[in-house]
């Protein structure tokens, strides 16, 4: 069996400029998740002193806190700058762009629709820049029962897929008068997708390495599903089954945007020892 990395997967430039913001501020506060991937945030914890606090409660007068990669909502960074001593804003560029964009187009008269998931960080970020009136859609068939106004703008949540995005601004269109698009999804969210894509129209298994609770790798690995019917989604290498791998060419190998190489590096390991072990057999 071939073992095959995706062209372009792993650590996106935003992750790893949030990685090395926290290595810089050993013993720094992070509010939430820093990224959305728990062993890594291990390793920041047991080797930096970086910990996570669920939410601003748990900062103290005089902490120094670092805002996460999927940003924050609006009134708690300004309680936040309130509080801390010292705050790092690691919230990604791709994510600011989009709360500049609700908190503008809202000023110009704008009703915000954002295609995302409503429970996630940044999309509860993004939406506390906009108006009252702005919405979360899921997908474009939540488009037919919303209350819009005439004019609209779209923003969408970074890591959703195009296709999508291009089907909720269809949607749209019929049901407004006036409509601004903003295309707001990563391009390394994007360059991921389609590496996975054209690896898992070859492969015969794929493995998507990543947090389960991240929202680009869980999208990773719907797209290799489409394509490669054998796909997994494991968060390390000890998750992988031997099983898996019986009567197999090619193993495509991807990773979400918060994937350190080193969990990469541990999975592709522990594929490379169930082949040695096949030779034995
Ligand atoms: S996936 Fe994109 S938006 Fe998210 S942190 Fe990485 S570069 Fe930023």
């Amino acid at each position: 069996m071939k073992v095959k990395l995706a062209e372009s997967c792993g650590f996106c430039f935003g992750v790893k400029r949030a990685i090395r913001l926290a290595e810089n501020n050993s013993g720094a506060i992070v509010i939430g998740e820093l990224i959305h991937n728990r062993r890594e945030i291990e390793r920041l914890d047991k080797n930096f002193g970086v910990r996570s606090a669920e939410s601003l409660d748990g900062i103290k007068r005089g902490d120094r806190a670092i805002i996460r990669t999927h940003g924050i909502e609006k009134e708690a960074r300004a309680e936040l700058l309130a509080i801390a001593a010292d705050v790092i804003d690691a919230t990604c560029p791709y994510v600011t762009k989009p709360q500049k964009i609700a908190e503008s187009t809202s000023e110009e008269g704008y009703q915000t629709v954002i295609f995302g998931d409503k429970k996630h960080p940044e999309v509860k970020g993004v939406l506390s820049y906009a108006s009252k009136d702005a919405i979360v859609v899921a997908n474009a068939g939540e488009i037919q029962g919303a209350a819009l106004r005439d004019r609209v703008a779209l923003i969408s949540q970074t890591t959703k897929s195009i296709a999508a995005f291009g089907e909720v601004a269809a949607a749209l269109i019929a049901k407004t008068s006036e409509l601004r698009v903003f295309n707001t999804i990563c391009n390394a969210t994007y360059d991921n997708q389609e590496a996975t894509r054209k690896l898992a129209k070859e492969a015969d298994i794929m493995i998507v390495i990543g947090g389960k609770n991240s929202s680009n790798t869980k999208q990773l690995h719907a797209i290799a599903l489409q394509y490669c019917a054998d796909s997994y989604l494991i968060e390390s290498g000890e998750e992988l089954r031997r099983e898996w791998f019986a009567d197999k060419r090619l193993c495509g190998i991807s990773a979400g945007a918060s994937t350190p190489d080193w969990i990469i590096e541990e999975a592709t390991k522990a594929i490379g020892a169930f082949e040695l072990l096949a030779g034995l057999d």
